[in-house]
């Protein structure tokens, strides 16, 4: 029969017990120590579907944004309903937030789940991702943006994360915006038979997003733009300098004027983190303020600002030490009482949460069990046969070289041994 194997850009995560340097490991680590850092800075899980309205996105993340253009993975449903598969979780926290009419409140939030989006696949760019968001609503500029600066720093911090450099810029309110987004088309119209197609189509819907522009051309181009810090009020100026300096002795904090964020929605402070040790796709996380969101979806008037963080690339760029767990092999070879040694490993589990206890549950040799037992990592073997059953003992072997005596102890003995285990 022919095998059916996954499809492209998506990947399977599959945690594996030994010590391997292995992506899943890493994902599933990474997403338990931004669980502990979201609970330590007093945030609020929220878990919205996976399945949207397809409007939800077009009338957020916006329809001249690649993400909508591209990548919307766009369904209809039996109803001939037009449903989408999320590309990304702050258009649904605010949708779900406005529906529960929980827009005239302050939140801080926090997700952790796959998005979808039709991109070409390459290291550290999927079509199925997770992602883990932030977003906190109802505080005006100023506060927030401090508490989400402190947030990257420990997390880069926790995470060791490896050349971590984060760059922050701010779009103005939606004057300084429209007067400097002229000022760029004025600039660049001149100069439209240098420009790709990709930032032609740009000068007409969205000339601020061509300061993303990997183009050589563009870039040499836009040297002597305009920049929108000609345009910035003080206070705004004030607000990177004073977070750029709050944080210089935990955090590399650039200020970069061209930083725009591929998504229509972002108002005001925006960032992101990057690692060059990621190659080309370089930014493990990013977000900013999105103060109008909440009307354009309806809802109140609700400032707000957020950020999404790529678990993958995260992954592939933190140091994680090896976990302190430790993994008992527990090895059964009796072919009359095996059940009473179920028992006995059940009783085991409870003495010491620190521990975890791998029953084999295959048949097999001895050799072939102490074989497995190795490879998965484990520090002891645990071996009950028939004679131990009978005695009340277990034979504990250590797995590692150096001590490989092994000894056979009663049950007292062994709640001893596992209670002292770290
Ligand atoms: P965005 O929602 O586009 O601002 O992305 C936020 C973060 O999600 C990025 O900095 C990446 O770390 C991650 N990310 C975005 N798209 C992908 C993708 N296709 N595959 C893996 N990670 C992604």
């Amino acid at each position: 029969m022919e095998k059916i194997n996954s499809l492209t850009g998506m990947t399977d995560l599959i945690e594996t017990k030994a010590d391997e340097d292995v992506l899943a490991n890493k994902v599933f680590q990474t997403e338990k120590i931004l669980k502990e850092i979201f609970t330590n800075y007093a945030m609020s899980e929220i878990r919205t579907p996976a399945l949207e309205n397809t409007n939800l996105f077009k009338r957020s993340v916006g329809d001249t944004s690649d993400i909508v253009n591209k990548e919307l993975y766009t369904f209809s449903d039996k109803n001939d309903k037009s449903i989408t598969l999320r590309p990304e979780g702050t258009a649904s926290v605010m949708r779900s937030i406005i529906e529960k009419k929980l827009d005239g409140e302050t939140h801080k939030l926090w997700y952790l789940g796959p998005m979808w989006r039709y991109e070409r696949p390459q290291k550290g760019r999927y079509r199925q991702f997770n992602q883990a968001g932030i977003e906190i609503l109802g505080y005006p500029e100023g506060a927030p943006e401090f508490e989400m600066i402190s947030l990257i720093c420990e997390l880069n911090r926790k995470l060791q994360i490896r050349k971590p450099l984060i760059k922050i810029n701010h779009l103005g309110d939606s004057s300084t915006k429209k007067l400097f987004c002229k000022a760029l088309v004025d600039y660049l119209t001149p100069m439209k038979s240098n420009l790709d197609e990709k930032d032609l189509l740009r000068l007409d819907s969205n000339p601020l997003r061509i300061l993303d522009s990997k183009n050589p051309n563009t870039i040499e181009i836009l040297k002597k733009a305009p920049s929108i810090s000609d345009y910035l009020q003080d206070n705004s100026k004030e607000l990177l300098k004073s977070i750029q300096e709050l944080f210089s002795d935990k955090c590399e904090i650039q200020i970069d004027f061209n930083l725009v964020r591929g998504l229509d929605y972002y108002t005001g402070f925006v960032f992101e983190a990057i690692s060059e040790d990621l190659g080309a796709q370089d930014a493990y996380l990013g977000g900013g303020r999105y103060d109008n969101l909440s009307a354009q979806l309806g809802g109140k008037d609700l400032p707000a600002i957020g950020m999404a963080i790529g678990i993958e690339r995260l992954a592939l760029i933190s140091y994680q030490e090896n976990k302190n767990r430790t993994l008992i092999s527990f090895i059964i070879i009796s072919s009359n009482s095996e059940a009473k040694a179920y028992k006995i490993s059940h009783e085991l589990r409870s003495i010491n949460k620190n521990i975890d206890i791998d029953v084999q549950l295959s048949q097999g040799s001895l050799k072939s069990k102490l074989r497995r037992a190795n490879k998965n990592g484990a520090a002891y073997a645990f071996i009950v046969g028939d004679d131990e059953i009978e005695s009340e003992t277990v034979i504990i072997k250590p797995l590692n070289k150096e001590d490989s005596d092994q000894s056979t102890m009663n049950l007292n003995e062994i709640e001893n041994f596992i209670k002292n285990l770290s």
